[in-house]
C-alpha cells in the first residue's frame, strides 16, 4: 500500500513557468532530525550554486530564505561549493538545460529525510509540458521530492529569486497549487507571479503540518 501511495506521489511535477514569451513557448527537496525551539523539526535545505551564480547572490538568497522561510517552518540552510550544471542536461538546440535531468542528478544524492537540495541558476532550463516537447521555465520540482532547481533567466527582477526558491522548495515538501493571489503557491497559468510580497493563503497553511522533509 505505502509503496503504490509513494509511487503516485512521485508521479507529480511541478514545472512553473512564467515570465516572457518566447519562441513556441509561451512562458513556459543534514538531516531535519533536530527538533527547533518550538518543537517543530528543522528542515535543512542545501543551496547549489551551478556555473556563474556568485557566492555572493547566495549568500544574499539565504539571508532572505531564512527570514521568509522561518515564519512557516524551521530551517537549517546550508551552501554548498560551486559546480557546473549537468553535463546530461544540455539540450543544445536551444542552448538550454533540461530540468528533469538536473533533478535526476540531485536526487541521487540525498536519501529521504535529508531535506531538500535547491539548484540555483542563471541558464534557461527546461521541460516537456503544456504538449511541447522542450517549454521553457523558471522552476522545477517533485511532489514531494528532495531537490528542486530554479532558474533566474525568466524573472522579471532578480528581487523575485527568493518567492520563486520558496514556491519551489514547498512543493518539494508536498505543498500544490493553490489559486490565492499573493500565495506563495499562486499557480501562474503561464504569467509571472512571482513579484511583490506573499505569504501562504488560508487553504494552504494547514498543510504546514503535512510537510514531508
Ligand atoms: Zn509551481
Ligand atoms: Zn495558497
Amino acid at each position: 500500500m505505502k509503496t503504490a501511495f509513494f509511487s503516485f506521489l512521485l508521479l507529480a511535477l511541478t514545472a512553473c513557468s512564467g515570465g516572457q514569451s518566447q519562441e513556441t513557448d509561451k512562458t513556459a527537496a543534514d538531516n531535519e532530525t533536530s527538533p527547533s525551539a518550538n518543537g517543530a523539526k528543522v528542515c535543512r535545505i542545501d543551496l547549489l550554486p551551478y556555473g556563474d551564480f556568485t557566492a555572493q547572490e547566495t549568500e544574499r538568497l539565504k539571508r532572505e530564505l531564512k527570514q521568509n522561510l522561518t515564519q512557516i517552518v524551521p530551517v537549517d540552510i546550508k551552501i554548498l561549493p560551486a559546480e557546473p550544471l549537468p553535463h546530461s542536461a544540455y539540450y543544445k538546440p536551444r542552448n538550454r538545460y533540461r530540468a528533469g535531468e538536473i533533478l535526476n542528478v540531485l536526487k541521487r544524492r540525498k536519501k529521504p529525510g535529508e531535506g531538500v537540495t535547491i539548484g540555483l541558476t542563471h541558464k534557461d532550463i527546461s521541460t516537456t509540458i503544456h504538449g511541447t516537447q522542450d517549454f521553457g521555465i523558471m522552476g522545477y520540482s517533485h511532489l514531494p521530492g528532495n531537490a528542486a532547481v530554479c532558474s533566474t533567466f525568466r524573472l522579471k527582477r532578480r528581487a523575485d529569486l527568493c518567492n520563486l526558491v520558496i514556491h519551489e522548495f514547498l512543493h518539494a515538501v508536498g505543498f500544490p497549487h493553490c489559486e490565492t493571489a499573493g500565495c506563495y503557491m499562486q499557480d501562474a497559468h503561464g504569467k509571472n507571479v512571482m513579484t511583490g510580497s506573499k505569504s501562504l493563503c488560508r487553504q494552504c497553511q494547514p498543510r504546514i503540518k503535512q510537510m514531508k522533509y
